[in-house]
C-alpha cells in the first residue's frame, strides 16, 4: 500500500489500555478522527488493568493536584456509567489504616477537606468498634472516606472501548507497535501489519514503554506484582466492609471486600521484582512471600479474612523514581504526547487522563493541574 492510499488520523493511541481507551474516548467524542492501536485485545490479563477492582479515593498525600484530579476522575467515572448503562464505580467507603508510628494522616487529611473530600479521622477504638472483625494495635489511626470505593476496572475499559467505536474512533487489536517516527505534524506508527500515519499521537503502553526506545526514553521500570483473593465470611463482603488501604511494619498493603463469593481480595504496594518486555512473567506462587506477605498481614489485622487462598493474580506496575507519572509533550516532537508512569496508583485517575490527553491534543492546554507530572522534574 502507498502512503497515498493509507488513512490519516488527527492522532493515533499506542496502547489501548486504561490511559489509551479513556483518550480514544474522549477524542472521539470531540470529533477527532482517532486510531487505537493496541498489541493485545483490550481489556486484557497481560498489562496494569486487569483483576479488578481498583481503589478509587481521594484524600490524597503528595501534591494536592491529586486531590483535584480524583474528584474530576470521580464525575467522569459516573458519566461513563451513565453514557455506557454499565455499573463501573461502586461508593464502598475506602478505610485507611495505619501505624500511627509508621505514618500519619494528619497533613493529607486537612488538604483534602480544604478542597471540600468529606473524610474523617478514626482512632483505633473508633475502628474496630465500627468493623469488629478488625484487630488493630491502639498505636493504629483510620481515615476513613465515605464517598471513595471501588471501580470495576475491566469493565470501565470495555464502557470506553464501546463508547470510543461508538463516537467514531478506530480500534486495531493484536497489533504490535514496532516504532514511531515524528516530524512536527506528522507521525507514523510502524507495526507488523503496515504504518499508519497521523498529525498527532498519544504513547500509552504501560509498562512496555522501554520498548518504545529509543524514540522515547522515559525513566519507567516495570514491576511484577501479585494479588490474592482469601475466603473469607460475609461480614468482609461487599456491602459491609469497605475497600481499604493499610500501612504498617510489614509494609503497604490494600485490599477489597468480598464482591459475588471471590472473597477478600488484598495486595501489597511496596516491594516487587523488575520486569523487562519479553521477559516470562513468573505465575503467582512462584515465589514464598506472593501469598506469605499477604497471609502474614491479615492473620495479623484482619484474622478472619486469612481463610484459604482462592485466586492469585500476576500484574504490573510501572514505578517512576519518584512514584509521580507522567503527562507531557515528546522532548523533541510537540505532537507526540506521553502518559506513562502510573506507579501502581493511576488507574483511578485513567478518567481524567483521556481528558487532559484529548485537551492536549485537540487545545493545545489543559485546564487540570498537570505540572507535577512534566518530564522537566528529571531533566528530560
Ligand atoms: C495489582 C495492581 C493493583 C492496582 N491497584 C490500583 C488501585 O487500587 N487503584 C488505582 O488507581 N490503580 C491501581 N493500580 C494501577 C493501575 O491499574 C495502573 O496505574 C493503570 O492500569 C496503568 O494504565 P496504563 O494505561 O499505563 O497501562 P495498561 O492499562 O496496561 O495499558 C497499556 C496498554 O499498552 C499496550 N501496549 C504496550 N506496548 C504496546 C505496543 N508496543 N504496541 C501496542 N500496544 C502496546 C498494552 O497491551 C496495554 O493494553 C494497580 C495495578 C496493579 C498491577
Amino acid at each position: 500500500m502507498s502512503i497515498a492510499d493509507q488513512p490519516v488520523y488527527d492522532v493515533i493511541i499506542v496502547g489501548a489500555g486504561s490511559m489509551g481507551m479513556s483518550a480514544g474516548y474522549h477524542l472521539a467524542r470531540r470529533g477527532v478522527r482517532t486510531l487505537l492501536i493496541d498489541a493485545f485485545d483490550p481489556p486484557h490479563t497481560q498489562g496494569s488493568h486487569h483483576g479488578e477492582p481498583r481503589l478509587i479515593r481521594h484524600a490524597y498525600s503528595g501534591d494536592p493536584a491529586y486531590i483535584d484530579l480524583a474528584l474530576r476522575a470521580q464525575q467522569l467515572w459516573e458519566e461513563a456509567e451513565a453514557e455506557s448503562g454499565k455499573t463501573l464505580l461502586v461508593r464502598s467507603g475506602v478505610l485507611n489504616l495505619a501505624d500511627s508510628g509508621v505514618y500519619s494522616f494528619a497533613g493529607r487529611l486537612e488538604e483534602a477537606q480544604k478542597r471540600g473530600v468529606r473524610a474523617e479521622r478514626l482512632p483505633a477504638a473508633d475502628i474496630t468498634r465500627r468493623w469488629p472483625v478488625l484487630n488493630l494495635p491502639e498505636s493504629f489511626e483510620a481515615m476513613y472516606e465515605p464517598d471513595a470505593g471501588y471501580l470495576y476496572s475491566e469493565q470501565c475499559i470495555t464502557a470506553y472501548r464501546e463508547l470510543a467505536l461508538a463516537h467514531g474512533a478506530t480500534l486495531l487489536t493484536d497489533t504490535p507497535v514496532l516504532d514511531v517516527t515524528a516530524r512536527e505534524g506528522s507521525v507514523t506508527v510502524h507495526t507488523k501489519n503496515g504504518d499508519y500515519h497521523g498529525a498527532a499521537a498519544v504513547l500509552s503502553a504501560g509498562a512496555w514503554f522501554s520498548s518504545l526506545s529509543p524514540f522515547v526514553s522515559l525513566p519507567i521500570k516495570a514491576i511484577r506484582k501479585v494479588v490474592g483473593w482469601f475466603d473469607s465470611p460475609p461480614a468482609f463482603n461487599a456491602g459491609n466492609f469497605p475497600g481499604f488501604t493499610l500501612g504498617a511494619e510489614e509494609g503497604g498493603f490494600y485490599g477489597f471486600p468480598g464482591i459475588g463469593g471471590a472473597g477478600l481480595k488484598i495486595g501489597r504496594h511496596d516491594t516487587g521484582e523488575e520486569w523487562k518486555p519479553g521477559q516470562a512473567l513468573a505465575p503467582f506462587g512462584s515465589l514464598e512471600s506472593d501469598e506469605g506477605d499477604l497471609r502474614r498481614v491479615l492473620e495479623a489485622y484482619m484474622p478472619g479474612a486469612a481463610g484459604r487462598l482462592l485466586k492469585g493474580a500476576v500484574c504490573k506496575y510501572e514505578h517512576t523514581p519518584d512514584e509521580d507519572f507522567i503527562i507531557d509533550r515528546h522532548p523533541a516532537y510537540s505532537n507526540v504526547l506521553l502518559a506513562g508512569g502510573f506507579s501502581g496508583h493511576g488507574f483511578k485517575f485513567s478518567s481524567v487522563v483521556g481528558e487532559i490527553l484529548a485537551d492536549l491534543a485537540v487545545q493545545g492546554h489543559t485546564g487540570h493541574p498537570i505540572k507535577p507530572f512534566a518530564l522537566s522534574r528529571f531533566n528530560i
